[in-house]
């Protein structure tokens, strides 16, 4: 049976070009709107952030997140035999 190809077929690739982007946002919430974020390459930076920001605040809650880049490569099929 052969499928029907409504949808092109893609592959996803991690960009080789691009490093994936850490972020955390303090979201404590005993202070409205404290907001205090960080941007940065790596996870060491940002787990350090939280720990100064922490100490220096008491804030213990934190959004983090890992932005990755990806692109679309087609997908090549196989004939079937
Ligand atoms: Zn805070």
């Amino acid at each position: 049976m052969k499928r029907a190809s409504r949808y092109a077929a893609w592959t996803f690739e991690r960009d080789p070009e691009a490093r994936p982007e850490y972020s955390a946002e303090c979201v404590a919430v005993e202070v409205k709107g404290c907001g205090e974020m960080i941007r940065s390459g790596g996870p060491e930076w940002i787990e350090e952030w939280m720990r100064r920001h922490t100490q220096t605040t008491g804030h213990t809650s934190y959004r983090r997140a890992v932005d990755d880049y990806v692109t679309l490569e087609p997908f090549v099929t196989r004939p079937e035999v």
